[in-house]
């Protein structure tokens, strides 16, 4: 396995609401990202044959790079669809409470993507919670429930999940293994590469301030660390730490 970087680009929502925050790409920008994507000369991979790479049981291509979208918004429909006219594979994982939901895809919407070519429907958990800081009874849940319903909804396996949040220990990845997934993607803001974690794979993360030469310079490995091989994983004295931090500084969690 070589060690050149992989990006793993995390979307959220494509569209031109007025207001939104900063994890939503306009959709003028995200063409001009499936442009820069297109001339990279990366070839975009599901997450499922990126997970199989790192696991050595298939190779990869060469300059591989793998596109993901959280949560299941409703314009994500719309901008797979974009990247599957450029044939650009994707990755949708998807909040279960949420299908239907206003904004988001409907369960219609998830089995037709299920069956397009070149696109990997995954769960995003079931509410959306931080899993580390759920008991074991919840966690189980949130996992198990999730696949169990988008396999229902498309009629194949699901084997891959996004941790809520980016937020996963070494109990929260214990559970994603023991629930039957054979992928777990985290957030890191950093790059991919052969010696990553399958059940913690680094992405990072597209804002609505990410240019498309931005995008350009982090498909060329510039200026975004390489993950770590294996993160070491958070104690639960580091997460305590840090909510009294969050506490003390008013910091709040972010939407995603
Ligand atoms: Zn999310």
């Amino acid at each position: 396995m070589s060690s050149a970087v992989i990006p793993v680009l995390l979307y959220h929502s494509v569209n031109d609401r007025r207001g939104d925050s900063w994890g939503v790409v306009s959709r003028a920008e995200f063409s001009r990202h499936v442009e820069v994507i297109s001339r990279s000369g990366r070839q975009p991979i599901t997450i499922s044959l990126l997970a199989a790479g790192l696991r050595g049981e298939q190779a990869l291509p060469h300059r591989p790079v793998a596109i993901t979208f959280d949560d299941g918004y409703l314009d994500t429909y719309d901008a797979v669809a974009l990247l599957g006219r450029r044939a650009l594979r994707s990755t949708i994982y998807v909040t279960t409470a949420n299908i239907g939901a206003l904004d988001r895809l409907s369960a219609a919407q998830i089995a037709e993507l299920a069956r397009t070519p070149g696109v990997e429907v995954g769960a995003h958990a079931v509410h959306h919670r931080r899993l580390d800081e759920l008991d074991e009874g919840e966690l189980a849940e949130e996992m198990r429930d999730s696949k169990a319903h988008l396999e229902r909804l498309t009629g194949e396996r699901v084997d891959s999940f996004a941790y809520p949040h980016g937020a996963y220990d070494r109990r929260v990845r214990a559970a994603v293994i023991a629930a039957g997934y054979r992928s777990a993607a985290a957030v890191k803001n950093a790059l991919s590469h052969g010696r990553d974690d399958p059940f913690a794979i680094a992405r990072w993360t597209v804002t609505a301030r990410t240019s498309a030469e931005r995008l350009a310079q982090v498909l060329e490995g510039e200026g975004v660390p390489p993950a770590p091989p294996r993160e070491r994983l958070r104690t639960r004295a580091y997460r305590t730490a840090r909510r009294q931090r969050r506490r003390v500084l008013g910091v709040r969690s972010t939407q995603w």
